[in-house]
């Protein structure tokens, strides 16, 4: 291969730098030097040469070394397209060797010289000759016994003297690094932070400025912000007579930069060179449109300015940032929207185990609400609340949850399962109300009725022991590990209202209680898109109701239990109202089959027999009656409210009764009631018919008039299919995409977490298909009915509520097919509403 004119260049500030021929690290050299910032001189080496010396092409060195001044140490560092892919190490001081050694210590004193040489004979035998570091462990103190020592384990191990001619030891420095490049490890750990396979590695060879010797000499790293919050604050360490990075590693000696009270700084030590810096950086980041970290390094008095890299940062500061640059003008406010990842936000939101601290993982499982928390084990609803009485943090540990458990929920800090997948109930509860949750832990043996957990590596756990759920990576930790408090702050909300500027979808929320509802305000939703009734009737004082119901063996006395659940229900409804004043609330009606509200043992029963004064064998034989084969198919939804009617009737005077009771407290609102599990266009002609009718009674009794919106949840793929029967009859449809999702692909959203991860690792599935919309089949369902809803209904609304509603892969996919809004939990809006953002700039 011809190594071409530019692809070993000079930095200057015209000379042909791109970030895709030379890497991201000379390019940002390239700009500090246009913006004649003091940086050594350097020489960028292109991907194409870094390949070539890997393949054994050695460019002509000498050249290369003229460029920079022949009688100067060297560096080289690594230059990829993105500093998050990482790189082969820099190597320091390459020039070293007797004669040098000698010149500099004329210069900066023999110990310093030393220093320096045996510095770089360690670095040279471990990075570039791979010598084990073991061998230089026995290294005496003095450094020129130290320095004889090094020099004498390289003559054994490689049977030849340290090599003294600097082109030479670049030559070697430049192969290691390169052939580095190309180790499957490297390849693998940058692949896993997205590097393409054919990733290039460029390479910067710069003069050192020598931070040991004469005068005030070291180094050091500064930058303006916090790197965890974002705060504006000098930020950084210096250490006299060091080098590279020496001033982070050795907190002892490392001054503070600003003046501190905590200690020496640097703005003492040497005014002028930090005034200089200070400078410098704001410098760039008004030009570079970044905040940025400085490698510095002083010599003799006199600052050098070796690198710039963009300051690392955690999700909160990462906003602070972008809105700071984007206030001063640095950047455009669409700039700031892009420069934040969505999913990010889940850290400002939620507590997180930090990152920094070593983790005792159990086990692992299907990361099914992100967030992190610590607790004791407990095996039952009940045991959760007991806990929480006492005000005891928990982890509510089942096989799988019911609507049962939710108070057992809301009293737990965490919920871990062993069955479940991304929509299964604890999942989707998980998710409403903000708790960490893992499902789907199915390599942990769960024994709950010995009140014990037997982990994979045979760890055995009992009820009261100590775990952390990390819902954000679907880990189970070991005991308690170190968190990191949510936080948001300005700057986010600044963010939000940007986005919501320039977004063009509306972002709803799932919300079903009133605590959800508040959640969802707080988050700026536009509304609720689906409230999931049943919920509702979970709630104390209303269960043993609804059991009543299910047992009364006539329509009149059916009719008398709903009678004492409707003002429980109006009450909610008022509640719902009030909370989102005059946004949109749309009421999903009755959709789960009705065993759910029924105990599942035989202890159970009895309870229930006695608290219904009723025989044993009638509970027993209602509950046999009730059940099925295959509840999620079964008596459920739109199925029971037209086996049923007098539930949905209830429900829909509810809806009705408190429209009016807002009214009369100035809150306007049209609720929006919509109809679970259709199939066929017949169901939603007879519950039109019936909700119409309720709704003639109630303004003939009441005398008030109001306004009211009915609409289909598209989770059958029959109802997608028919959309266009469907439409003309209401006024909006809701995309339900787990349903749908489960009946698209014949899986039950229950029990999918078992095998979903072996599918994904085996390409069967790209993802999870009930986390990420799947795009070929499912979402062509969604197209098909929103088509033909639209062919025979133009104006009609159209949404989707599933848990996918709050995924930014799928909200695109929303976007694009003019869907109205995406409705979603109430923590994921603020990712929604970002990701909608994006879309749109
Ligand atoms: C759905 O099926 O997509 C949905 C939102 O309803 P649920 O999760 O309550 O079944
Ligand atoms: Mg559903």
């Amino acid at each position: 291969m011809q190594h071409r004119d530019t692809d070993i260049t000079l930095i200057t500030p015209g000379a042909p730098i791109g970030a895709h021929t030379h890497g991201g690290r000379a390019k940002c050299l390239q700009r500090l030097a246009r913006l004649n910032l003091p940086v050594p001189p350097t020489v960028a080496l292109s991907f194409r040469t870094v390949q070539a010396i890997a393949a054994g092409d050695m460019p002509d060195l000498r050249a290369l070394l003229s460029m920079l001044g022949d009688t100067a140490l060297l560096c080289v560092r690594p230059s990829s397209e993105d500093s998050d892919w990482g790189g082969p190490r820099a190597v320091l001081n390459i020039g070293m060797s007797d004669a040098m050694c000698a010149a500099l210590a004329e210069r900066i004193g023999s110990a310093a010289a030393t220093r320096l040489y045996l510095r770089f004979v360690e670095s040279y035998s471990i990075h570039v000759a791979r010598l084990d570091p073991d061998m230089l462990d026995d290294m005496p103190h003095a450094p020129e016994d130290a320095l004889a020592f090094a020099l004498r384990v390289y003559l054994d191990e490689t049977e030849e003297e340290f090599p003294q001619d600097p082109a030479v030891q670049l030559a070697e420095v430049l192969r290691s690094m390169a052939r580095a490049w190309d180790g499957t490890t490297a390849r693998l750990l940058r692949q896993a932070k997205g590097a393409p396979a054919d990733a290039g590695l460029g390479l910067v060879v710069q003069e050192m400025a020598i931070g040991l010797g004469n005068g005030e000499s070291g180094s050091g790293v500064m930058q303006l912000v916090n790197s965890k919050s974002g705060a504006r604050q000098i930020t950084g360490r210096y250490l006299s007579q060091s080098q590279g990075r020496d001033a982070l590693s050795d907190a002892k000696g490392a001054l503070y930069l600003e003046r501190d009270a905590r200690g020496p700084s640097l703005e003492e030590l040497a005014p002028d060179a930090f005034a200089e810096l200070k400078s410098h950086l704001f410098l760039m980041r008004e030009k570079l449109r970044e905040e940025m970290q400085a490698e510095f390094t002083i010599e003799n008095g006199k600052l050098h300015l070796l690198d710039g890299v963009r300051v690392a940062r955690n999700a909160r500061a990462a906003v602070s940032i972008a809105v700071a640059l984007a206030e001063d003008g640095i950047i455009t406010r669409e700039e700031a929207l892009m420069r934040i990842e969505p999913r990010a936000l889940n850290e400002l939101l939620h507590r997180q185990v930090d990152p920094e601290a070593s983790r005792d993982v159990l086990a692992r499982g299907v990361a099914a609400s992100p967030g992190a928390a610590t607790g004791k084990i407990v095996f039952s609803a009940e045991a959760s609340q007991s806990a929480a009485a006492r005000g005891e943090a928990c982890v509510l540990v089942r096989r799988e949850t019911s609507p049962e458990d939710i108070r057992g929920m809301h009293a737990a800090v965490a919920v871990l399962t062993e069955r479940g997948g991304m929509t299964s109930h604890a999942a989707v509860i998980g998710r409403g109300i903000g708790l960490p949750c893992v499902v789907g832990a199915s390599s942990i043996r769960f024994q709950t009725s010995a009140r014990k957990l037997t982990a994979p590596d045979g760890r055995v756990l009992k009820e009261g022991d100590q775990i952390t759920i990390d819902g954000t990576n679907g880990e189970v930790l070991f005991g308690q590990a170190p968190l990191l408090d949510a936080g948001h702050d300005d700057s986010f909300q600044v963010l939000m209202g940007w986005a919501d500027d320039v977004r063009d979808i509306a972002v709803r929320a799932n919300a079903d209680t009133p605590m959800d509802a508040k959640m969802a305000r707080n988050f700026n939703a536009h509304g609720i898109g689906l409230c999931r009734t049943e919920h509702m009737f979970f709630e104390e004082g209303r269960l043993r109701v609804m059991r009543e119901m299910i047992f009364a063996g006539s329509s009149p006395d059916r009719a008398a239990a709903l009678e004492r659940l409707l003002p429980m229900q109006r009450d909610d409804f008022a509640d719902l109202f009030r909370i989102m004043q005059d946004q949109p609330v749309c009421i999903r009606l009755f959709d789960p089959p009705l065993h759910e509200f029924l105990p599942s043992d035989r202890a159970g029963h009895r309870a229930l027999a006695e608290a219904l004064d009723l025989p044993l064998s009638t509970v027993t034989r209602r509950v046999e009656a009730l059940s099925e084969y295959n509840p999620m198919l079964g008596m459920r939804g739109v199925r029971l409210g037209i086996t049923v009617p007098e539930i949905y009737e209830m429900q829909v005077r509810a809806i009705f009764e408190a429209t009016i009771k807002v009214a009369g407290e100035g809150v306007q609102i049209v609720p929006e009631i919509m109809i679970p599990l259709v199939s066929a266009s017949r169901e939603v002609e007879l519950v039109k018919a019936r909700v119409d009718s309720v709704a003639a009674t109630v303004r003939s009794q009441t005398g008030q008039d109001f306004a009211y919106l009915l609409g289909v949840m598209v989770e059958t793929p029959r109802a997608a299919l028919r959309a266009g029967d469907i439409a003309p009859q209401v006024s909006f449809l809701s995309f339900g995409t787990n349903d749908l999702t489960q009946m698209t692909y014949g899986l039950s959203r229950d029990d999918a977490g078992r095998f979903m991860s072996d599918y994904v690792k085996q390409g069967v599935y790209p993802e999870d298909p009930f986390h990420t919309l799947d795009l070929d089949g499912v979402a062509e369902l969604l197209s098909i009915g929103a088509e033909r809803a639209r062919e025979a209904s133009p104006g009609i609304t159209l949404s989707i509520c599933g848990e996918h509603g709050g995924n930014p892969e799928s909200i695109a996919f929303c976007r694009a097919a003019g869907f109205d809004y995406v409705s979603c939990s109430p923590f994921r809006v603020p990712v929604a509403r970002l990701a909608a953002a994006q879309l749109a700039v």
